[in-house]
């Protein structure tokens, strides 16, 4: 094989395309991984800004047991997982609310709170193994009327949607089956961080990947397919390079790599998607004896009002003119500490617009967020920060690629979960991976590692491996 000749090439180096890589590569085949950036991992990735190093803003890892477990040991990766005890705290107006990683604890506290026994017993129901009798989850139009029928108690309903936050997508659009498998994975399966810092997770892959032969090629973006009698043959780089591979496997933004294939029905189509929502995000770092004034917990979420629906929905569909951001929910995530300080960082769900629309509002939107932080922690962080800097939805699009700088591919919505861009590229060398694959799905990091995991179990049958 020369040296522009693999088996496989890969579009992306975020998690799923190092999942993918590593699992091809043990099994002997010739792999090439391009990332358009410096850097592997994606959206899950750290960046160093005036000496500080920060995460890009994944505060959980959940699916431990059913996903990444797995995957450390058939990778043998060398890497420390630890897990919180209390994974959110949620600040709502009258109350706070804890969520621990033990769901048992989890119902002691909602008691505590005064929810209803019956509540509990019905939550636990829904997330109970054999929910598919408990309820025919598909006779629910969504997320939202789900969570009606079922529950009955305001505060356990805003909880439950507070937490679909995670998705990027509201309640009223999302699809019943994916939020319920979220939920039980959320409330089950979740809290897990790495100590290191998130890019160990991905620095680990990649070292992996090239000890089993795997080729990585760094600020490597594709910018097309070399098609031949309706096979592709290759790929072309921006800086004119081309390689060449038996196959080839999208885990980069699925809308930006099709829109070179000679099917414009199919861009069209895509156009329609809705993507789910972005972020706007401000990064910090503060001093260590500031943490000791919050609890360890994975993720803070501070809610300002009861309209946080509302809010939510009218971003996803656009209609809210006036702002483009959400303040009713702010969230805020935690780095692992240093010697003497550590980042954190506060996310808001946002819209992707203009640049020029972004940059009229994005010191407006810094400045009410902290305000909003300060009234519910007491932490003044502009005065206490040693560095902040705000990303808006261009920010995350310009690093990762992400079409609408989406945080998790195209929304889950009843009717989205069944397009699948696999069935309607007529190629069928190139397949599809990573965080734009739909389906029945709880989203993040462990879908890219599911999505990763079929994609590469497909290859090995059709190879025969
Ligand atoms: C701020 C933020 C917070 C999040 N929080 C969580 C969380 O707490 N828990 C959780 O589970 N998930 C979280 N997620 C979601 C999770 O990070 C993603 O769903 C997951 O990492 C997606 O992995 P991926 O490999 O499918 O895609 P990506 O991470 O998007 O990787 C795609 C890669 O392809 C590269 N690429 C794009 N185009 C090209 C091209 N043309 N040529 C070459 N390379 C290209 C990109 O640079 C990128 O490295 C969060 C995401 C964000 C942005």
């Amino acid at each position: 094989m020369g040296v522009n000749k693999f088996d496989i090439i890969i579009i992306g180096g975020g998690i799923a395309g190092l999942v993918c890589g590593n699992l091809l590569a043990k099994i002997g085949l010739k792999v090439l991984i391009c990332e358009k950036n410096h850097y592997v991992g994606g959206c899950c990735c750290s960046f160093i800004r005036k000496g500080y190093k920060l995460e890009s803003g994944i505060h959980t890892i959940e699916g431990y047991r059913s996903h990444i477990n797995r995957l450390i040991e058939e990778l043998e990766l060398k890497i420390e997982v630890a897990r919180r005890e209390v994974t959110d705290i949620i600040i709502l107006p009258q109350q706070e609310v804890k969520i621990y990683s033990e769901f048992v604890r989890t119902k002691e506290f909602f008691r505590q709170i005064g929810i209803d026994k019956d509540e509990i017993e019905k939550l636990e129901s829904l997330l109970s193994a054999d929910w598919r009798k408990v309820i025919d989850l598909n006779s629910f139009k969504s997320a939202k009327e789900l969570i009606q029928h079922f529950f009955r108690d305001d505060n356990l309903r805003e909880i439950l949607c507070i937490l679909a936050r995670n998705i990027a997508t509201p309640m009223q659009y999302l699809s019943p089956v994916n939020y319920t498998i979220f939920l039980k994975q959320y409330l089950t399966d979740n809290g897990y961080y790495f100590p290191e810092g998130i890019d160990k997770f991905p620095s680990i892959l990649q070292k992996q990947f090239k000890k089993n032969g795997g080729v990585l090629r760094l600020k490597a973006q594709v910018i097309n397919f070399i098609i031949e009698n309706n096979k592709a043959k290759g790929v072309r780089l921006a800086n004119g390079e081309e390689f060449f591979a038996e196959r080839f496997i999208v885990a980069a933004d699925h809308f930006d790599m099709v829109r070179n294939l000679p099917d414009k029905n199919l861009e069209n189509d895509l156009e329609k998607l809705k993507t789910t929502l972005s972020v706007f995000i401000i990064y910090f770092i503060l001093p260590n004896r500031v943490r000791n004034k919050i609890e360890e917990t994975n993720a803070l979420w501070i809610v300002s009002n009861f309209n946080t629906e509302e809010n939510f929905a009218s971003l996803f569909a656009g209609l809210d003119k006036k702002a483009l951001y959400d303040n009713s929910v702010i969230m805020v995530g935690f780095m692992p500490k240093k010697e003497d300080y550590f980042g954190a960082y506060c996310i808001s769900s946002a819209q992707f617009a203009s640049k020029v629309q972004w940059e009229k509002v994005r010191s407006i939107y810094k400045e009410e967020i902290l305000k909003i932080v300060k009234k519910a922690t007491g932490i003044n962080i502009e005065k206490e920060a040693l560095f902040i800097e705000t990303a808006t939805p261009h920010t995350l699009y310009k690093f990762t690629n992400n079409y609408r700088g989406a945080l998790h591919g195209w929304a889950p919505t009843p009717a989205q979960i069944k397009f699948s861009i696999a069935n309607r590229v007529k190629i069928n060398n190139i397949y599809f991976t990573g965080h734009w694959v739909t389906g029945y799905s709880q989203g993040g990091i462990p879908w890219a590692i599911e999505t990763a995991r079929r994609t590469a179990e497909r290859i090995m049958r059709e190879n025969g491996s």
